[in-house]
């Protein structure tokens, strides 16, 4: 069975329209933008699509815009542009800062109810006066204060009458709560600060906690789906709603986040690898972003498929190995991708016995594992180039490839035989001189004698030179000594690049194009560097597997 039939809120929101709870089902996708989604988000915006499209629901966009201090536009663009790509559609799309209206009048009910009191305990206050797990809080001196007075003092922090951090407002809980969510915490506080969407309208801005359920009961969100780490703040998140008199009242469920290997996967410090110039942007393809991932080469259907595969669990911390999301890549171009060749390190050869000036048209399959794909021709002539892997002037045991007095079977061409290497003044080779045997063609059935090797090349003259980015995972294995930041576990090796050659039929290839280059793996070219001269292709994954799905 799919990972996905273990999902414990599908089979919750089945009965809640079994039983009449629920007419119909709505979710929402609620990001903050306040950066460029990553694989995590991937795997938020899966789950509310999908289960709202599985009962016939619906799913909103929602922007959880509530802090103007990180937030900016550049997101809400690159955000709206992700979700689409993975391939799903919103219902509608909010901000959640358009509800800052109503968000105040509902504080304004719990103040007249004498739930809510204005605070002029500083934050450090507010947090020593918190308790512990083991230790009750204490309540604040400002706790009694009138709802008069309460009234009054929140209305004029909406007026700009006092200063950041001068003043807050707080739900009237309990001090004593075993929840320390529960002891009166902060739902709304000051800051004179410029807001994306609603300008200088606004000085004081609603807490997470309070403005949350609030978004999700005034769109009419049936089932409000959020990770682990919110598990605690559930008493708060139905204590708000109710208090605060919503109509309609959601339901929080929690799932594990998910953590991907080798990588750091917030917002925050993916922020500070783009602005410390670590990675060359959000999409770079190192970065585990979406975009990063889409510029990468990974396809929407490989990400879905590996986002079911980690399945709906109620645990925190699970990480997941990058091998997986690579399984799924392979699997997903292994029938799709055309096949060809391509020499990321080249070195030339140069075939003495083939005639000057003459060039033939070999035929070459587009994908041996699916026929549909058909065939193409390629040239073939004097001078062509292979890997410099290729070649060993003394080589070791076991190595079946070139050499001098070998052998080998060029990749849908010739056999050729290594004669002569030409060396510069610094005695690094820099040409082979080859014999070919006419005898020996690709698909002439020759069975005269064998060799061991196979290896690929590209003809010289019409090559096309394109540039081959390889990519090693962005961070180190993550036991950190005690002081040590992720940024001093940077891999410097998590890009190589490397000049060489394409087949030449390849000069219609357009950005975000896949190919599996024989031996080399899956690759795409890169939608931003590529130029009419010089072709750039970002290793997607090498053709090695060792994840078993
Ligand atoms: P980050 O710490 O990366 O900024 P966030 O939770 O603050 O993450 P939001 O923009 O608030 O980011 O996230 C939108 C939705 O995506 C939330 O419902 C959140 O729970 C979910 N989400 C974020 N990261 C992950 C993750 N690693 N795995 C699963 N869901 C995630
Ligand atoms: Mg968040
Ligand atoms: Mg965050």
């Amino acid at each position: 069975a799919p990972a996905s039939s273990t999902n414990y809120i599908k089979t919750i929101i089945a009965e809640d329209l079994k039983t009449g709870k629920t007419q119909e089902v709505v979710t929402r996708f609620p990001p903050e933008p306040n950066g460029y989604l990553h694989i995590g988000h991937a795997k938020s915006i899966c789950l509310n699509f999908e289960l709202a499209d599985e009962f016939k629901g619906r799913t909103h966009l929602r922007f959880d815009d509530t802090n103007p201090l990180k937030e900016d536009t550049e997101y809400v663009k690159s955000i709206k542009e992700d979700v689409q790509w993975l391939g799903f559609e919103w219902d509608k799309l909010f901000f959640a800062s358009d509800y800052f209206g109503e968000m105040y009048d509902r504080a304004v009910v719990l103040i007249k109810k004498g739930k809510a009191f204005v605070c002029d305990l500083t934050a450090e206050q507010i947090r020593e006066t918190r308790g512990t797990l083991t230790q009750p809080g204490q309540n604040s001196p400002y706790r009694d204060r009138s709802v008069e007075e309460n009234f009054d003092l929140f209305e004029r922090m909406r007026a700009g009458e006092f200063k950041d951090g001068e003043k807050v407002l707080r739900a009237k809980i309990d001090m004593a709560s075993p929840n320390i969510n529960m002891r009166d915490p902060v739902i709304y506080r000051i800051a004179h600060a410029h807001h994306h969407n609603t300008g200088d309208k606004w000085c004081i801005y609603p807490m997470y906690d309070f403005a949350h359920p609030l978004e999700d009961a005034i769109e009419g969100v049936t089932h409000s789906i959020c990770t682990m780490e919110f598990a605690d703040h559930r008493p708060l998140y139905d204590w708000v709603i109710e208090e605060c008199e919503m109509e309609c009242v959601p339901h929080q469920y929690e799932f594990g986040r998910l953590n991907l290997t080798n990588t750091v996967m917030s917002k925050r410090l993916l922020k500070q690898l783009v602005e410390e110039k670590v990675v060359d942007g959000w999409d770079d393809p190192r970065m585990p972003t979406i975009s990063g991932l889409r510029r990468k080469g990974y396809t929407p259907e490989a990400i879905r498929d590996f986002i079911r595969e980690t399945g709906v669990v109620k645990t925190n911390n699970s990480i997941v190995e990058e091998k997986m999301l690579e399984h799924f890549i392979r699997e997903d171009l292994k029938l799709k991708a055309l096949r060809t060749m391509a020499v990321l390190n080249p070195l030339k050869v140069v075939i003495t016995n083939y005639p000057e000036g003459q060039t033939e048209l070999l035929d070459a399959e587009n994908n041996p594992e699916n026929e549909s794909m058909g065939h193409r021709q390629i040239p073939f002539s004097r001078e062509i180039y292979i890997e410099r892997d290729d070649f060993m002037e003394e080589p070791v045991k076991g190595y079946f490839r070139l050499f001098p007095g070998n052998e080998v079977r060029l990749k849908n061409a010739y056999f050729i035989k290594c004669e002569e290497v030409v060396k510069d003044a610094d005695g690094n080779v820099t040409e082979l001189r080859c014999t070919y045997d006419p005898e020996t063609k690709s698909g002439s059935g020759f069975t005269g004698r064998k060799v061991k090797g196979t290896i690929h090349w590209v003809e010289a003259m019409q090559a096309r030179p394109a540039e081959f980015r390889l990519y090693e995972a962005l961070i180190l294995d993550e036991d950190m000594a005690e002081g040590l930041s992720f940024l001093d576990n940077i891999n410097p090796n998590s890009l190589e690049t490397l000049q060489g050659f394409v087949e030449s039929n390849m000069s219609e290839a357009k950005g975000q194009d896949k190919f599996q280059f024989f031996r080399h793996g899956y690759f795409n070219v890169d939608p931003k560097q590529t130029t009419a001269e010089k072709l750039v292709f970002n290793r997607i994954v090498s053709l090695k597997s060792s994840f078993d799905a």
